[in-house]
């Protein structure tokens, strides 16, 4: 488990003159200084360094994007616009991505600490490909017909909900940028967007993008800043009618409440834990493989990761043995260097709660085959770590982590395993590694998730839904059902 030196002193032309001027928020189609002209520092996760300046919106920023953005949606050119050419904007959107392609990467490295070989092979791609097939959407929204008693003619429609604030988190901000406005706009509604204050940058260069494309002014906007100050105001914003969040679950539950007033609709993606299951007949090292990606992609700041691994016992001392070599095989480095395989967490706040997380497993009497610790002493490294000799109330078989570590426990049988996966208040994803298709079907039928991989991890498209059950969220993402979350149905009814 080797440690690179961070090479920050080489950042590629790009990103050095990307970050050598501070960043501006976007409204109503202009970039623009926050009203209060503050600006706040993002941090550089190899380094915990500086990076650069980014304006600082608050309630009277969001205020202005929200103005703009219903203006554009009650009278604006958008409103008129055919689904055509609102599909034709989003895959002129994604082919300028493509172009811009490294650059994304970069920043996407830069500002999160993810590998430049991950980004540039799946946060890019995914993200492009995600627009892509929300633009073909786009022409696609319709109604239905309906045959009710009498002389009339009744048929429903699929209108745009309307002004819809969107807050992202930093584990795959161009992603969750993407699937947020990718749908909305497609519907036709118009954006209030913020980033997560960790990682702006991405999202900064999309709104340069969007403004070259040609969409209206305030179709789309960007506000930068806190949670607790831009965040909350759009959640809680009277004349935005739909807040569409993906974060933690107790800000979740913030947004929801904040929302009340004036009852906008909701949707939400927000944490899991989520079981990660071998069976002894499974394909062993496909499963160790498999086990070592679910919590170590991103440095296990997904939502979906795999961090809790049952095992059943004829198998488990070679699992987790396996997961722990694959842990220590790993290079750990700054995003931006090649070799990289496993990034820095994304803040100190960050590196301080997983680190957390491992002292207390490890004071509740867990053992760890791999890791256990940070690693070096700048920037937010951790060491992928196996965590075995757990008990089912550790805090770490019950709270989101959040980070490179997995919990592994043995089991015994079928029935016991479904119980004990289902014990937790979430419910985003599973995993489940056999060879028995039998088996595979009744445990993913019974899992309480809003996704079940078998013999795989972490495998998405934008054609299946996403989202959780349980705390783990309200909604869903992709596929055709998000447009559900962005539309309104209306009923028609004519007497003949
Ligand atoms: P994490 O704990 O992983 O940082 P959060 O749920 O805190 O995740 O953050 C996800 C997003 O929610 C970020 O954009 C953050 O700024 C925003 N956020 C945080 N607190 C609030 C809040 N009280 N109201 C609205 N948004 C918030």
């Amino acid at each position: 488990m080797a440690l690179l030196e961070p090479q920050v002193s080489a950042l590629p032309p790009f990103a050095q003159k990307f970050v050598s001027q501070s960043k501006q928020l976007f409204i109503d189609g202009k970039f623009v200084d926050a009203v209060s002209g503050k600006t706040f520092p993002v941090f550089n996760p190899a380094t915990g360094d500086v990076l650069v300046h980014v304006a600082e919106g608050d309630v009277a920023d969001v205020d202005l994007a929200v103005k703009a953005a219903r203006r554009a949606f009650e009278s604006g050119p958008w409103r008129s616009m055919s689904p055509s050419e609102r599909s034709r904007l989003l895959y002129k959107l994604a082919d300028k991505m493509e172009e811009h392609a490294e650059e994304l990467a970069t920043l996407e490295s830069l500002d999160n600490g993810k590998p430049i070989s991950v980004a540039r092979v799946a946060d890019v791609p995914m993200s492009i490909d995600n627009l892509r097939y929300m633009a073909g959407w786009a022409t696609k929204i319709t109604g239905e017909t309906y045959t009710i008693p009498g002389d009339f003619h009744s048929y429903s429609r699929r209108e745009p909900i309307g002004v819809v604030g969107q807050i992202i988190p930093w584990n795959f901000p161009l992603l969750m940028f993407i699937w947020k406005i990718g749908p909305a706009l497609a519907a036709g509604c118009t954006i209030v967007m913020k980033p997560a204050e960790q990682t702006p940058l991405s999202a900064t260069l999309m709104a340069e993008l969007i403004a070259e494309v040609g969409f209206p002014a305030g179709v789309f906007n960007l506000i930068q800043g806190y949670g607790e100050t831009t965040g909350a105001r759009i959640a809680a914003h009277p004349d935005i009618d739909k807040v569409a969040f993906t974060g933690s679950t107790e800000v979740g539950k913030m947004i929801v409440k904040a929302a009340t007033g004036n009852l906008k609709k909701v949707t939400l993606e927000l944490g899991g834990k989520s079981p990660n299951i071998i069976f002894a007949d499974a394909d062993i090292d496909a499963a160790i493989a498999g086990a070592a990606g679910a919590i170590f992609f991103n440095s296990g700041q997904v939502c979906t990761a795999g961090s809790r691994l049952f095992v059943e016992r004829s198998v488990f001392d070679r699992v987790t043995q396996g997961v722990a070599a694959a842990a220590k095989a790993m290079t750990v480095g700054a995003g931006l260097d090649q070799r990289t395989e496993i990034g820095p967490l994304v803040s100190d706040e960050q590196l301080n709660r997983v680190t957390g997380y491992i002292d207390s497993g490890i004071s509740e009497g867990a053992r760890a085959l791999s890791g256990g610790v940070r690693k070096g002493d700048k920037g937010y490294f951790v060491e992928p770590t196996v965590l075995v000799d757990t008990k089912p109330d550790m805090k770490i078989m019950r709270e989101e982590i959040f980070g490179p570590v997995v919990a592994a426990t043995p089991f015994d049988s079928a029935d016991d395993i479904l119980k004990t996966a289902n014990d937790t208040v979430y419910g985003l994803a599973a995993g489940v590694w056999t060879t028995n298709v039998s088996k595979a079907h009744t445990i993913a039928a019974g899992l309480r998730a809003g996704t079940v991989w078998v013999n795989t991890y972490n495998t998405f498209d934008p054609s299946l839904p996403f989202g959780g059950f349980r705390q783990s969220g309200w909604g869903r993402e992709n596929g055709k059902n998000v447009l559900d979350c962005y539309t309104e149905t209306k009923s028609v009814v004519i007497k003949l």
